[in-house]
């Protein structure tokens, strides 16, 4: 099968549908993390100014933030479908959080047996 993101000739079990589309598992993980997310130039501004203002962790975050990071570190690797029910926050609203933790690389999404995981850096 054909991704329909990047072409590549991909195993049919390795696709997954998203929107209609027919994506390989890199442009399914980048799919979920759009738009900002996976954009390198905004993730390196991100970093070096928690950098420079010596956030390192969960400082700098928003409470919902560190809610989210420091329940995740706490159990290493959480099911994404699972956490809005876990910490009680609309599944649109993790998915703007998680976007944000994942610019500033302290979360990051994980496909394992075609479940996606939401784990640390
Ligand atoms: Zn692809």
């Amino acid at each position: 099968m054909i991704c329909d993101m990047c072409n590549h000739e991909v195993d049919n079990e390795e696709i997954t549908k998203y929107y209609g589309k027919n994506l390989c598992e890199d442009c399914y993980i980048a799919e979920l993390h759009r738009p900002k997310a996976c954009d390198p130039a905004a993730v390196s501004s991100a970093k070096k100014s928690r950098v420079r203002m010596g956030q390192v962790g969960d400082a700098g975050l928003t409470d919902l933030q560190k809610k989210i990071y420091n329940y995740v570190k706490d159990n290493e690797k959480v099911e994404k479908s699972l956490l809005p029910e876990i910490l009680n926050i609309p599944p649109s609203e993790l998915e703007t959080q998680f976007a944000v933790l994942r610019h500033c690389e302290l979360l990051k999404g994980q496909k394992i047996d075609n479940r996606i995981y939401i784990t640390t850096f």
